[in-house]
């Protein structure tokens, strides 16, 4: 009853704006780019559809 697609969670630096993928942190919560250590999740716009009867 799961999603059809993987949920990928985004991580935004918040110190150069980069968007990491959650994948991408194999080292935990840092930015590979200027190794800031603040990331903030970015939720890509899914819409989603319920339907009701
Ligand atoms: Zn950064």
């Amino acid at each position: 009853m799961a999603g059809e697609e993987e949920t990928t969670i985004l991580y935004q630096c918040v110190k150069c704006g980069a968007i990491v993928k959650s994948s991408e942190l194999e080292l935990g919560i840092r930015c590979p780019y200027c190794r800031y250590r603040v990331l903030r999740k970015v939720r890509p716009p899914i819409v989603k559809r319920v339907l009701a009867r």
